[in-house]
């Protein structure tokens, strides 16, 4: 158990995962410092921001959907008020059925009682979805920059792994010793000589905004895509999922595929406004990356986000930071000890 008190701690990376675990630290009472790169392209920057409490492919509820909820909306509340800005709301938010089987299955699970919860009626060939909601990332990632700015918290340049040492059980950079620090470089994790042996999987997304006459939609519809009305008849369609192209660029790929989904349900002409790609940092089980290095302790990690950043980022900083302040178990699905394996292996090769 530490000295809250005396816990000197460095978190590399600004996204939704160093927000998040930051403000835990923070609320333990330890020493916190955040190196970021603000000029560099992130996850979060980026980020449309849902959280829908329904996976849409076979229907089921998201994991662990009961816990993270709670935790998101008290988190991202206290944010607002911490920061003095509005991040989160709720959307009407709308399914297209698109099958006879794909309605029966709809009713079939609207009928069991922990999926009603989430789950509403079918109307005019869609189906609605409780407790869905937008957080607006990019301004929380600018905004809580501004905060540690303000409060002498950041460092914003470039970390380079070379500048970084160990002594006596401490991190040591050109800044100060540190007793931990904990990696949140998102997609940039694939670079990071200490955790380069963990199995990402990192997924481009990209979304474009339209411009339309007319309105069109006031809800938010999912049909392939997520069409999400912007005011004054802007639409954003959101997003795409590549996992061969990886480079942090737009691509006319996406762009149709985007358009595709909304095309089948809108015959009506419109101008791209605005097209934006960033990379998820996605992982090969689907479970988030938490816990220390397993042979220097005083480095940790906490990433694999993917593409639900939002919904799980608040839950699992809270749990990371308990583990690592008082040693409350990992759940064994998310610890990155279940890759063990890999990283002996990486040591041999
Ligand atoms: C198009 C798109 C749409 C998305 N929509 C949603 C959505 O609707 N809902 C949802 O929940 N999730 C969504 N996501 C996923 C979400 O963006 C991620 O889950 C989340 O943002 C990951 O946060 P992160 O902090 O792990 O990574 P990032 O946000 O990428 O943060 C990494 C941080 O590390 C810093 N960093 C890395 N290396 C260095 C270095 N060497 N020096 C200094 N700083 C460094 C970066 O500058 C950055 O600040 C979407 C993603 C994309 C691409």
């Amino acid at each position: 158990m530490y000295n809250f008190g005396a816990v000197k701690i460095i978190i590399i990376g600004s996204g939704l995962a160093g927000i998040a675990i930051a403000e835990r630290f923070i609320a333990a009472h330890c020493d916190v410092t955040v190196w970021t790169n603000t000029t560099q392209a992130s996850s979060t920057g980026i980020a449309t921001g849902m959280y829908n409490p329904v996976v849409f492919r076979r229907l089921n509820l998201s994991w662990m959907v009961e816990d993270l909820l709670p935790e998101m909306h008290s988190f991202f509340s206290s944010l607002e008020e911490k920061l003095a800005i509005s991040l989160k709301g709720p959307i009407d938010f709308a399914r297209r059925i698109p099958s006879d089987d794909y309605h029966h299955l709809w009713e079939t699970r609207r009928s069991e009682p922990s999926y009603s919860t989430f789950i509403g009626p079918i109307l005019n060939g869609y189906g609605s979805v409780k407790h869905a909601g937008m957080v607006d990332c990019s301004l929380l990632k600018t905004q809580y920059e501004q905060y540690l700015l303000s409060n002498h918290r950041l460092i914003d340049r470039p970390f380079s792994f070379d500048e970084l040492s160990f002594k006596d059980g401490q991190v040591c950079l050109a800044e100060g010793d540190y007793d931990l620090a904990v990696f949140c470089d998102g997609p940039y994790a694939v670079q990071n000589p200490y955790f380069n042996w963990l199995p990402f999987n990192l997924c481009q997304g990209e979304w474009i905004t339209l411009q339309t006459d007319a309105p069109l939609t006031k809800r938010v519809l999912n049909n392939k895509v997520n069409i999400i009305p912007m005011g004054e008849n802007r639409y954003k369609l959101s997003s795409s999922y590549s996992w061969k192209t990886l480079d942090w660029q737009p691509h006319d790929e996406a762009k149709e595929e985007l358009l595709k989904g909304f095309e089948e349900l809108f015959d009506v002409p419109y101008t791209l406004v605005e097209h934006r790609a960033a990379l998820r940092p996605t992982v090969s089980d689907r479970r988030p990356y938490l816990g220390r290095h397993p042979e220097y302790a005083s480095l940790a990690i906490f990433n694999g986000l993917g593409s639900k950043g939002v919904m799980l980022a608040p839950y699992f900083s809270q749990h990371l930071a308990s583990h690592l302040l008082d040693g409350t178990p990992l759940l064994p699905e998310v610890d990155i000890k279940r890759h063990l394996k890999r990283f002996h292996r990486s040591k041999e090769g």
